[in-house]
């Protein structure tokens, strides 16, 4: 059965919205989307009104880390896998109903939630997993010197814990094992880390480079966690495809970025506002300050170089970061700087090339239907993205998961 969605239209490839567009789709592929005067729609089509509202691709969240932890209970301080699992599939929903329709997840759970989301025995977004996050001892997902590294590794359902090239080479082909798809590295410390500075660099270039070579022979690529610049500058030399977060990059490092193609992911609204949220000890405070002033200059200096943005979150479905308002970092990208199309395109079609999916990110003909309509126009206020209260209508893989139409 074909199903038609009329309103205005993002396709995610224009600059310009079409004002009186419609989408039509059968199974989980489009069959048109443009003016709603190019299509004949047939006689038994369902067909939706999104009124004054906006239909967009369906976004994806670059930066997700699906541990389920916020809501794995209190049982063993919620740090049993099952448990995790479970809060993680219960988050897929939230996800959804915020217009999150792709995630590129980096955590134990998101393997296994990828495959079930595929398989068709969950609904959720479709998940493309990394594994864990990879990183060295004492750096910055080194969250518990108190155990042994072989006691962290085997418990520890967010990290893992590698040294030395032959550590490296073996921790990252663990993650192919489990079936990643991309490779997650801490180069830097971070704000989170107890035991490291945000710019410490930490795999030494011997070893980046033997992570890179490893995922290469997997036909995949590496993306690098960066706060400070040095560690940034060595793993880009080293062959990452990809930067996280960017916090304090420099002008060295965004030239490269350029003339290598290279993608930056990122975390802003975490990045613009950590400084006020409530509950981080005091040495986390001190790091959180320096987060805001620099991310802004990196964005700035990114978008006047031409590189690639793509939309990332870092939300873990915490009191300050839920997973119903995922949105907010369109909000963030445009405080920012950023224009609003341009934060739309980094949080579907810039976020679908990350994922690896040509068919994925834009309203074209023949591409997968994961689609979200919002109830106002995002071009004229990026808030409406923000919330899921505004998220009418979501389709994830051809199938309508929300409707408050
Ligand atoms: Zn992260």
């Amino acid at each position: 059965m074909i199903t038609v969605i009329k309103g205005r239209l993002i396709n995610g490839v224009l600059d310009q919205p079409v004002e009186n567009g419609l989408v039509a789709f059968e199974g989980n592929r489009i069959l048109f989307a443009g003016p709603e005067d190019e299509y004949v729609i047939p006689v038994d089509a369902s067909v939706y009104s999104a009124g004054d509202g906006t239909i967009l691709p369906g976004f994806i969240d670059c930066h997700a880390h699906l541990t389920g932890s916020e809501n794995a209970g209190e049982w063993a301080n919620g740090r049993l896998l099952g448990d995790q699992l479970l809060g993680a599939a219960y988050q897929l929903g939230l996800l959804l109903d915020a217009g999150f329709t792709g995630l590129r997840d980096m955590s134990e759970a998101g393997l296994y939630l990828s495959r079930a989301v595929s398989r068709g025995i969950l609904k959720g977004p479709r998940i493309v997993p990394g594994g864990k996050v990879l990183g060295i001892t004492s750096g910055h997902v080194d969250f518990d010197p108190s155990v042994t590294v072989k006691h962290f590794n085997d418990n520890d359902h967010l990290s893992y814990l590698m040294d030395g090239i032959d550590g490296c080479v073996t921790g990252v082909r663990e993650q192919f094992r489990q079936g990643a798809r991309f490779i997650k590295i801490c180069a830097t410390g971070g704000v989170s880390s107890p035991t490291d500075r945000i710019d410490d660099v930490q795999f030494s270039p011997a070893e980046l480079k033997a992570i890179v070579d490893e995922a290469k022979r997997h036909h995949t690529y590496v993306c690098a966690h960066c706060t400070g610049y040095e560690g940034a500058y060595q793993s880009i030399l080293a062959g990452v495809e990809c930067i996280e977060h960017g916090v304090m990059l420099t002008q060295r490092e965004i030239d490269l970025m350029a003339e290598k193609n290279l993608t930056l992911v990122t975390t802003l609204w975490i990045s613009l506002h950590v400084a006020d949220l409530p509950g981080f000890p005091s040495w986390m405070r001190e790091k959180t300050l320096l987060c805001a002033e620099g991310n802004r200059k990196t964005i700035e200096m990114a978008r006047k170089a031409g590189i690639r943005i793509a939309l990332g979150t870092d939300f873990s479905n915490s009191k300050n970061t839920p997973y119903l308002q995922l949105g907010r970092e369109f909000e963030a990208m445009v405080d920012a700087g950023m224009t609003e199309m341009e934060a739309i395109k980094a949080g579907t079609v810039n976020a679908a090339y990350l994922m690896r999916m040509d068919d994925l990110g834009t309203l074209e003909t023949g591409k997968l239907a994961d689609i979200t309509v919002t109830d106002q126009n995002p071009l004229s206020n990026i808030s409406c993205l923000a919330s899921a209260e505004h998220i009418k209508l979501v389709v994830a893989d051809g199938c309508i998961v929300k409707n408050t139409l």
